[in-house]
């Protein structure tokens, strides 16, 4: 992404420290999304980074994982899958618990939710740790997808989550240390 477009998206990024607990520095995407070409720079700017793959599905993380995602996939043109927080799920899932820069989490999804084979793209709102979307990836692969990449809007460099992910492809719009 071209760095006028990057620093359009950084100027509505609000960072609130020490939530929700001290030493954390919240990246709150809500004023981005409040800003029609702010979110619109967003899903184009990640469009344009997957470009040529082969992407049949994109899986958003709950929450924030559900706009850019969903945004993403009807852009696309495809389908989305959403991996939810344990107990959401109406049908048979898949289901992996994981550390969090801040406490454990568990995700599921339907055993059924892409067919065997199927490519999809992971999207969430924030690359920290990388805990949230590894998990999202092995629950993927159980259920038989492969993984076509990663996509977020912001990459906290300095917590190494790419270590997490190596071996796929990962785009990232904007990039903060911590
Ligand atoms: P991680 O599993 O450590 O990569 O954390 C990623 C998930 O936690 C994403 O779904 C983010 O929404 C959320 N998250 C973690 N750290 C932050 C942060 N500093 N600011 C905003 N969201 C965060």
């Amino acid at each position: 992404m071209d760095s006028g477009a990057a620093a359009i998206i950084k100027e509505s990024i609000r960072i609130i420290e020490d939530y929700p607990k001290k030493g954390i520095s919240f990246k709150d995407i809500t004023p981005l999304l409040k800003d029609g070409n702010g979110f619109r720079a967003c899903i184009d700017g990640l469009e344009k980074g997957i470009a040529g793959k082969r992407i049949d599905y994109v899986a958003g993380i709950e929450a924030r994982g559900f706009i850019i995602g969903s945004a993403l996939a009807y852009a696309m043109g495809i389908g989305f899958v959403p991996i939810r927080k344990k107990g959401k799920l109406p049908y048979r899932t898949v289901r992996r618990e994981y550390p969090l820069e801040y406490g454990n989490d568990t995700i599921e999804m339907h055993v059924d939710a892409f067919e065997k084979g199927s490519s999809v793209l992971i999207a969430d709102d924030l690359l920290a740790t990388g805990g949230t979307a590894r998990a999202a990836s092995e629950l993927i692969a159980e259920a038989g997808g492969k993984i076509a990449g990663f996509a977020f809007i912001v990459e906290l460099t300095g917590l190494n989550g790419r270590e997490k992910l190596a071996g796929h492809e990962i785009v990232s719009l904007v990039q903060y240390q911590y």
